[in-house]
């Protein structure tokens, strides 16, 4: 019997793990970390997971919310052996690691005893149970041999791949975080397109509609021309960007348009573990399926302007780009401390390209209006915005009409939506259901245990 278990503790994107069951073998698929939870909250529900019960687990890519958890699953399952790609596994180290200096942190901050939920040393030891596998070759899952996995290319991130499982005569595809448009560097999805019985599908586009005439061109050219703006007015820009995957795309797209002479040639600031993240993606230029093949970012000339010392901020002066992390402009890192100063100014333009959480600092400024006091950080007085704000669309995730059409070309037996808030699921079932009668479509909610066949 096949069966498939969600161990999210809510139907959202959050801590990402689900447990298969395929007859004696279970396989774990990624296990992240909630990105607002605190301590032990912050995990997948591992509470009914016996020691050692796991056979493998698979990590789809290195984002933390499919990543973060691993060392603490990894410490219940000494022996249990991770599948993922070759980049997959140098990208997570890395992030690992920034997650233990970040909980150290918050212990010293906030007294919260949980942290660090694992220490650097941890992460050394259960990175040797890793083991690469480079997508399109077949590989056991377990010794017998009769439980395979062959990875997909997903486009989302550099390494991001969907898992092809085949067990019992029955095919089963976890899509992970998928795009199937090119990025600036990260080629679309190379997914199989028949033989699926069972899709375990993303879905965190499901709630909004894409505009028709979108593409990602034409809203390169509407960034370019807001930066120019923004500049010739004396001001400066601030991209806030994820250190990993976004950070690369965004700085890539705008050399790109720096090259078609669309906006003015500069060097653009980056900071901290941006710098680390992109020289990963500069080591695998050419080892991996992608656009701008053997460029090497941080040895462009002229390209990236880099603090001399570790964890050093740039200076805040009018008419430069500062492309700084996070994504979120979450407290303590280089984008707040620097927007705290930043939004004040009114010549500047804050151009926000990717996903903000509610209730995350960026959506504050986002949803402020002009002269409104805001609150970056807890520990800092509010202060006026008065900058512009701008939102782009460069997700890196599929709309969900690619999504849609995906499914009525596999046409799977079943389809179960992961990885989406309860409107973006509950769109995608509906959707499915009119669209692609043949699948059952099945929302994963927490502790429910889904028969396969
Ligand atoms: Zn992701
Ligand atoms: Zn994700």
């Amino acid at each position: 019997m096949i069966q498939f278990q969600s161990l999210a503790r809510d139907v959202e994107i959050g801590a990402n793990s689900y447990l298969l069951t395929l007859g004696e073998i279970r396989i774990l698929l990624d296990a992240g970390m909630h990105p607002k939870r605190e301590g032990e909250n912050a995990l997948p529900d591992l509470g009914e997971i016996d020691y050692g019960s796991i056979h493998a687990a698979i990590l789809s890519h290195a984002h933390l919310d499919h990543s973060g958890a691993m060392p603490v699953v990894q410490r219940s399952h000494p022996d249990m052996p991770v599948f993922m790609s070759p980049a997959t596994c140098v990208l997570t180290e890395a992030l690992l690691h920034n997650s233990v200096n970040v909980m150290n942190h918050k212990r010293e901050q906030t007294g919260n005893m949980d942290y660090p939920l694992f220490t650097h040393r941890e992460i050394g030891q259960i990175s040797k149970k890793w083991q690469a596998r480079k997508p399109g070759r077949c590989f056991n899952l377990d010794r017998s041999g009769n439980t395979t996995c062959q990875f997909h290319e997903a486009g989302h991130v550099m390494g991001a791949v969907s898992s092809l499982i085949c067990s019992e005569g029955r095919t089963i595809l976890y899509s992970g975080d998928l795009h199937f448009e090119d990025q600036t560097i990260i080629k679309g999805a190379l997914l199989p397109q028949s033989g699926v019985d069972v899709l375990i599908l993303e879905t965190t586009r499901g709630a909004v509609a894409r505009a028709p005439e979108y593409t990602r061109n034409s809203e390169g050219e509407r960034l370019a021309s807001s930066i120019e703006q923004c500049l010739s007015q004396g001001g400066s820009v601030m991209i806030p960007l994820f250190a990993m995957g976004k950070t690369q795309e965004i700085i890539t797209l705008l050399h790109e348009l720096q090259m078609k002479g669309k906006i003015r040639t500069m060097p653009f600031h980056v900071g901290g573990l941006s710098i680390k993240m992109t020289g990963i993606y500069d080591r695998f230029t050419s080892k991996v399926r992608r656009n701008h093949h053997g460029m090497h970012m941080m040895r462009t000339k002229g390209l990236l302007n880099t603090p001399g010392k570790r964890g050093e901020m740039p200076a805040l002066e009018p008419g430069n780009i500062y492309a700084l992390s996070s994504g979120m402009m979450s407290e303590r890192t280089m984008s707040n401390r620097l927007g705290r100063q930043f939004i004040q100014n009114p010549r500047n333009l804050v151009a926000a390209v990717g996903y903000a959480d509610p209730e995350s600092p960026l959506a504050k400024v986002i949803n402020s209006s002009r002269g409104e006091k805001v609150q970056l950080d807890d520990r800092h007085d509010a202060v006026e915005r008065n900058c512009s704000v701008e939102n782009f669309d460069f997700s890196a995730h599929a709309p969900r009409e690619d999504l849609v059409e995906y499914v009525e070309t596999l046409k799977p037996e079943m389809t179960i939506l992961v990885h989406g808030d309860q409107p973006a699921v509950d769109w995608m079932k509906q959707d499915l259901e009119t669209r692609v009668p043949e699948t059952e479509v099945i929302i994963a909610t927490p502790k429910h245990e889904i028969i396969i066949g």
